[in-house]
């Protein structure tokens, strides 16, 4: 694959395919199982393209990624009325599956939004898996893979709700994150966790279609020379990133943000749970923007860019526990 031009810390740079994805040798069973299937599939003309499988009643099937899908009515474009889920295949299996399945029951439920039996989300996520790993059959590795299901409430006045799945390559920009950090700005989130948690029609927590200010919050971090966001309250404090959750480390001690009144992230669950194992001191609790300078680490979770450590808040290089950094990654592993 020739070079790709990614921007990093600012400035072009040119990259080879092998820094942009992590790639992890396929169990040999997984590997015998799909070349079964490869006779029946339709072969793709460009390894990279975007795979889109629709959910019908009748089954899933795949379609065109380039062809018109939501109709101009759908309330999920006019409204943002609709929930997803996210996360990274690895070896063509979808990372955390189950949990994330649950959550956007969950986040369905706070929308008052009936779905589909998840049986037909999980058949369609199983085809967008089994047409990437098949891309890939001839290669020593399978890519990692960003997986994505979506539900919006349908055409309006329909009740019928329009449900797909899609797979994309990881970002490259998202794989150095990883490796190199990120700038940070802290945003002012408008709303203290208290005002939002008994105002279930703010949808605290849900994962819904509804991302418009946390897109916002990225253009404004390009415009101040930054890469990403940590949101926090008039108070000063820390919520979450527009697409993560945050995390600190002080010593052997590892802090993220209480659950309310932002997103229940599976990564950092995750996070949390095996460093606990691990020995290290984990805790939920509330802390400050301030905090976040005088940490020994910074860093933000998400299944897709998994854990990138912060090296800059609001323009002040902040310390790089780069150990700390390598230790909490072979936790999500
Ligand atoms: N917070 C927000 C607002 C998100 O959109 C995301 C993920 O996209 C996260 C946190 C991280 O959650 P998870 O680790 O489950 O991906």
């Amino acid at each position: 694959m020739a070079p790709v031009t990614a921007y990093v810390n600012g400035s072009e740079r040119a990259i080879e395919a092998h820094q942009m994805f992590t790639c992890r040798t396929s169990p040999a069973g997984v590997r015998a199982e799909i070349a079964t299937l490869r006779n029946g599939m339709r072969q793709t003309t460009t390894m990279t393209a975007p795979i889109l499988v629709l959910l019908e009643e009748d089954g899933a099937y795949e379609d065109d990624f380039a062809e018109p899908l939501i109709h101009a009515d759908d309330t999920g474009v006019l409204r943002g009325d609709g929930v997803f889920e996210a996360t990274l295949a690895q070896d063509g299996y979808a990372r955390d599956l189950e949990e994330h399945m649950a959550r956007l029951y969950r986040s369905a439920a706070m929308l008052d939004l009936a779905l589909p039996d998840k049986s037909q989300f999980e058949a369609a996520i199983a085809k967008v898996l089994s047409i990437w790993t098949m891309r890939h059959l001839d290669d020593e590795f399978v890519p990692d893979l960003v997986v994505r299901w979506y539900a919006t409430r349908g055409r309006e006045g329909a009740d019928s709700p329009v449900c797909w799945a899609t797979g994309a390559p990881v970002p490259p920009d998202m794989e150095l994150a990883r490796l190199e950090g990120m700038r940070v700005i802290t945003l002012n989130r408008g709303f203290e966790v208290e005002n939002v948690i008994d105002s279930p029609w703010l949808l605290p927590g849900a994962k819904s279609l509804s991302y418009g200010i946390n897109i916002a919050g990225y253009r404004e971090a390009k415009k101040r020379g930054a890469e990403d966001v940590i949101f926090v309250t008039p108070s000063g404090r820390v919520l979450e990133g527009p697409t993560s959750n945050v995390v600190i480390k002080n010593g052997r001690t590892i802090s993220a943000p209480p659950v309310e009144g932002i997103l229940d992230g599976i990564t950092v669950e995750r996070l949390l749970r095996t460093a606990a194992a691990a020995g290290f001191t984990v805790e939920r609790r509330v802390f400050s923007r301030d905090e976040l300078f005088t940490a020994d680490g910074v860093w933000l979770t998400s299944s897709v860019r998994l854990l990138a450590p912060v090296t800059h808040i609001d323009g002040e290089r902040i310390r790089f526990d780069e150990e700390g950094s390598a230790e909490l990654a072979t936790m999500l592993d």
